[in-house]
């Protein structure tokens, strides 16, 4: 099977530059959903430890309770438990889910300020903490999330000028309801380095820390560096005559006489199918033929292949995000820190 390599230094560095732009380390809340965006959700959470990372970010309860060691604060995003938590907090996705957390339980609500996903309508504000009066629940929070940060439009001004409003109707209402004083975060990777002036109090970083952040080019490119490569070994080595074909379909015909090898990874390890006839790895190695399961062809003779360094090349041949490329990689692939 393939092999992923986890770059420690360049995921320091992407935290320096974080913590430069959030000024403090305190503030960065990692993200480590989806097996931290398929790094490996341990490994990344002792890196992070080590580095001084204080708050996480996960998607399930699950995920909470295998990182709960390693850091002091945990935002569970989608998920309800079944008692309350001293370290992890848990969001309210909407009203309807208010009743269904036990007494006491530590919450942040989200609220949606132009997304359209999740979240509470700004309208619903009001009645979103009083159903948390009610139901004792402990207000730590009021976050939101932005639909386009890595976009130039308008709409990030957009959505901060509703945060802003969210903000001062919270405040009061915080006071109406007898709420202790709580914290706000809006920002994701994209929305953090878009700021001149961060000043919340936390921001939720995901795909910066991984060193795949794409801004438009206008935009301060922060010099953040990829920490996933992901590399396979050969298979067996074959000398291909001009016109034969290659693979599944049979459907990549060589031109001239080559060498061509087959190397131990594919589309059962998470490697996109849509990368089949089309993609090159950093060396301008070409894929040939189609992805199969367990193995894939190139034009190259060496043992050993780096199928590549930064998801973002990935996605531009597979025309999506480097978020998907990332996540797809399955979780048994054997993951090094060097
Ligand atoms: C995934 C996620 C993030 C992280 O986004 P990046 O673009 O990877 O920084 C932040 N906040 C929420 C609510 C998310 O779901």
């Amino acid at each position: 099977m393939a092999y992923i390599t986890i770059n420690k230094n360049n995921f320091f560095n992407n935290l320096d530059i974080i913590a430069k732009q959030t000024k403090s380390v305190d503030k960065i809340a990692l993200v480590l959903k989806d097996n931290a965006y398929g790094h490996g959700l341990l490994e990344m959470a002792k890196l992070a430890k080590e580095y001084g990372i204080t708050k996480a970010v996960v998607r399930t309860n699950e995920e909470a309770k295998s990182i709960d060691n390693f850091f002091e604060y945990i935002l569970v995003l989608s998920d309800i438990p079944k008692q309350k938590s001293k370290k992890v907090r848990y969001t309210i996705n909407g009203l309807n889910s208010i009743d269904k957390f036990p007494v006491g339980t530590k919450v942040e609500l989200k609220v949606d300020t132009g997304m359209h996903r999740n979240g509470v309508a700004i309208s619903e504000l009001k009645e979103a903490f009083l159903k948390i009066k009610k139901a004792n629940l402990e207000l730590e929070a009021v976050f939101t999330h932005h639909r386009n940060a890595d976009e130039l439009t308008s709409e990030w001004f957009w959505q901060n000028d509703n945060f802003k409003f969210v903000k001062e109707e919270s405040i009061s209402l915080s006071k109406e309801f007898g709420f202790k004083n709580f914290r706000f975060h809006s920002s994701n990777s994209a929305s953090l380095f878009r700021c001149n002036n961060f000043y919340e109090d936390m921001a939720r970083v995901g795909i910066a820390a991984y060193g795949c952040l794409k801004l438009p080019n206008s935009l301060n490119q922060a010099n953040l560096k990829p920490v996933l490569s992901l590399y396979a070994s050969k298979i067996s080595s074959k000398e291909l005559k001009a016109g034969q074909r290659v693979g599944y379909g049979g459907n990549y015909q060589v031109s001239e006489d080559s060498i061509a090898s087959n190397y131990n990874f594919g589309y059962g390890d998470g490697f996109l199918r849509v990368c089949s006839n089309n993609y090159k790895t950093p060396q301008d190695i070409k894929l040939i033929g189609r992805v199969s399961m367990d193995n894939s062809s190139f034009l190259s003779g060496d043992d050993e292949l780096l199928v590549f360094n930064d998801a973002r090349e990935v996605a531009i041949f597979a025309q999506t995000i480097s978020y998907e490329v990332l996540t797809s990689l399955k979780a048994d692939i054997k993951r090094e820190i060097v």
